[in-house]
């Protein structure tokens, strides 16, 4: 299909995009790499009056490190946080998550920002931001506004982010001992289950574990039963086996599709828990 008419608008800075917005009155949608909505707007599932493109605003891309806290540009291609030698050597869970999306193409064109707006249920980054305990960093009319990932991820393609406001970056403290592991689709690599985990460690003990889950449910969300079996335990093979399997325990709303039945990512759910425990361990 054929997406219905639009006009194409790039603007050169953030507040100029949230002028944009303003003034479409919510007929507009912003346009970062295009591989999440000109898709659904080939299928009218999306059908905006005005493209408001900020691929270009200078600046809204980079990694940089500043403070303890590594902040990611909402407009960084995935291909550029693969790449980083500052995250492979602070923060290499969220260089491996972005080497995983989808193909080059997807990974060349489509940003962190993208990502987290539209929030796919199968989408990798939601459950490392979960298991990084991100602060998503929005601009909006109003100035700016932070929002923890665990309160952000809300419903199914639903976050907490305004229609005139504008994803602006990621914000987290670099972690070692973090990893996720996924079963993907052969086709997208989308997540059929995906888990991140981050664990802090001292002498050999878990003092807190951070465990997000994606492709299972409407929406990322942290497997709390699973971090505080971890919490307060000596970090062994044992600890994480224990932990892992109450996995997906006391979930509701494990999605069924084409990819998998609801029976496959339940049993799924406790492996790639394991898996992502076990190669956060291997770092710690
Ligand atoms: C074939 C294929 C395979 C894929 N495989 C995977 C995969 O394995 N794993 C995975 O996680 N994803 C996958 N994706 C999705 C891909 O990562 C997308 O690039 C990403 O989800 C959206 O990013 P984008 O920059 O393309 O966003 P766009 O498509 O431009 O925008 C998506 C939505 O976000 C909004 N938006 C964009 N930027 C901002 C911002 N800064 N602030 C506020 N709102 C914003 C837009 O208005 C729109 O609603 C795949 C996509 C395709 C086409």
């Amino acid at each position: 299909m054929i997406a219905t008419t639009f006009d194409y608008q790039r603007v050169t800075s953030v507040d100029e995009a949230i002028q944009k917005l303003q003034a479409a009155g919510g007929r507009a949608k912003l346009v970062a790499g295009g591989h999440s909505l000109v898709p659904l707007m080939k299928l009218r599932l999306s059908e905006p009056a005005v493209l408001i493109d900020i691929a270009r605003i200078p600046g809204l891309a980079g990694i940089r490190e500043t403070g303890g806290q590594i902040e990611i540009g909402a407009g960084t291609v995935h291909t550029d946080v693969a790449a980083s030698t500052l995250l492979r050597e602070k923060c290499p869970a969220i260089a491996d998550t972005a080497g995983e999306i989808g193909d080059p193409q997807v990974r060349n064109r489509g940003t962190l920002g993208g990502s987290l707006a539209h929030s796919d249920p199968s989408a990798d980054y939601p459950a490392v931001m979960l298991a990084l305990d991100a602060t998503i960093l929005l601009q909006g009319p109003k100035g700016a506004r932070t929002v923890k990932a665990s309160a952000f991820f809300q419903d199914l393609f639903t976050v907490d982010l305004a229609p005139d406001e504008v994803i602006v970056g990621v914000q987290f403290a670099p972690i070692k001992s973090a990893a996720y592991a996924k079963l993907h689709q052969r086709a997208s690599h989308y997540a059929i289950v995906g888990v991140a985990a981050a664990l802090d460690v001292k002498g050999g003990v878990i003092q807190s574990a951070r465990v997000g889950i994606t492709g299972a449910g409407s929406h990322a969300t942290r497997l709390a039963n699973v971090e505080q079996a971890l919490g307060g335990k000596p970090l062994t093979a044992a600890t994480i086996e224990s932990a892992a399997a109450l996995a997906g325990a006391g979930m509701t709303d494990v999605n069924a599709d084409i990819h998998a039945s609801e029976a496959y990512r339940r049993a799924m759910i406790p492996v790639f828990t394991r898996r992502a425990l076990t190669a956060a361990m291997a770092r710690a």
